[in-house]
């Protein structure tokens, strides 16, 4: 029986490790840490988002830059295939209001706990809290473990290792020299869905941290989208925000800062907007104007002052302008560590149409240690899913003919 390692227990090796045991290897599957898929257990928290329900032509263009590289992985196993696969695994999926599909009861840790069984009862053989090292001279694979360094050799590998946000769960990055050491070009990793950091006063730090600013359009770039974000000590960060990830953070690369435009009042055209704040306002406030005549209050009234200048404060044209058109002055994205996913990686230009590294005969690479981003919606988890099994199918092949 031909034996294979998959190195990395997330999403992306575990699907591989799924597909080498029904073409009927002998399949060990290492891990640094004490249990398998830390990261997607953390990705249910806020409810598993799965995939994604809009055509396939929308979803597959959600990968930008890497739609090429990644279409033919996800064409063989689109959301609807995923979605098929996590029914048979016993998880019925529904699609939420905004078009992302979760598993009923949303959480991960269900789904985990059934998918490691099976993948036991397959045959699968689990060898935690063996980090990988790289390759001894001899070629077989080195692991530091409680006991000391071992090695352990294979007709094949697959390594799933993950890219570099949230260390704690395992997936540190700590694999890229040693790639590079084998001559594997290796795009710099980057902060992906992240949040950025903004110079807020004292008053929004300390009063409005973490305070959500609803129901409003981000404009950037020439794109705009209507959404939410979260006020933190240091920025902003949120579905909204991380949407606009990428495109942030490679303006404040080559410019040094990015500005977004809020609008603030998106169901009001400016002219209904001015017509209403004109009205006569009496010895009121300008706050509880605003307030009692539009609504504006909290998280978004707080912006508005943050933003206007102290003279522009009775300014009523002024105010009707920047609620329409609030700019908002990025200056650094969160570092790498707390952002969702990372960009950058293993280059598609290393790898062969397989996955299989060109550099290292019989070693395939899958997940999101691969060179390749999206934003959050479904999109992360389903290229992962599908480049896992499209390395684990490969290197099935490569070894049975
Ligand atoms: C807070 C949060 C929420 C998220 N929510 C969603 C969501 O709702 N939907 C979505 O699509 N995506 C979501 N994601 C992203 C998604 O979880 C990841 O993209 C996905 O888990 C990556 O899968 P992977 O298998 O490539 O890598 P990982 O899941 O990171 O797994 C890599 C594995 O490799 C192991 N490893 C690393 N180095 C070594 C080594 N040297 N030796 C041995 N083992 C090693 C790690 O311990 C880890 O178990 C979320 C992420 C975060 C952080």
């Amino acid at each position: 029986m031909k034996k294979v390692l998959i190195i990395g227990a997330g999403p992306a090796g575990l699907m591989a490790a799924e597909i080498l045991l029904e073409k009927g290897f002998q399949v060990d599957i290492y891990d640094a840490m004490p249990s398998a898929g830390r990261k997607f257990l953390i990705a249910g928290k806020g409810g598993l988002n799965l995939t994604h329900a809009e055509s396939y032509e929308k979803f597959i263009s959600r990968y930008g830059n890497s739609t090429a590289h990644l279409k033919p992985f996800l064409d063989d196993f689109p959301p609807s295939a995923l979605r098929a696969w996590a029914q048979e695994l016993g998880f019925e999926t529904f699609v939420g209001s905004s078009g992302k599909v979760f598993p009923i009861g949303m959480g991960a840790a269900p789904m985990l706990r059934a998918w490691l069984e099976r993948l036991r009862q397959q045959g699968a053989n689990f060898h935690f809290r063996h980090r990988w090292l790289g390759w001894d001279e001899k070629n077989a694979l080195r692991f530091d473990t409680a006991q000391g360094e071992i090695s352990a050799v294979a007709d094949g590998a697959i390594l799933a290792l993950g890219g570099g946000s949230r260390p704690k769960t395992g997936s540190n990055a700590a694999w890229i020299p040693v790639l590079e050491a084998r001559g594997v070009k290796i795009a710099p990793l980057k902060p992906s869905n992240c949040g950025f950091d903004i110079s807020w006063t004292e008053h929004i730090r300390t009063r409005f941290e973490g305070q959500a600013v609803k129901s409003v359009n981000l404009l950037f770039d020439g794109k705009s989208k209507r959404g939410e974000f979260i006020i933190t000590k240091r920025g902003i960060e949120g579905s909204l925000i991380y949407a606009f990830s990428a495109a942030l953070r490679d303006e404040i690369e080559s410019k040094g800062s990015a500005t977004i435009q809020l609008d603030m009042m998106p169901d009001w055209s400016a002219e209904k907007l001015i017509a209403s704040i004109s009205q006569k306002r009496g010895s009121r406030s300008m706050s509880s104007f605003l307030k009692k005549r539009i609504g504006l209050s909290g998280a978004k009234a707080a912006l508005l002052w943050e933003v206007l200048p102290r003279e522009k404060w009775n300014d009523i044209a002024e105010i009707g302008e920047r609620l329409k058109t609030l700019p908002i002055k990025l200056i650094a994205p969160r570092p790498l560590e707390e952002a969702i996913s990372s960009a950058g990686g293993v280059s598609f230009d290393a790898l062969d149409e397989n996955l299989m590294l060109k550099a290292i005969p019989n070693v395939f690479c899958a997940g999101e240690m691969l060179d390749w981003e999206a934003p959050t919606g479904g999109y992360l988890l389903t290229a992962c899913f599908a480049t896992g099994r499209a390395a684990g199918k490969n290197l099935a092949e490569k070894l049975l003919f």
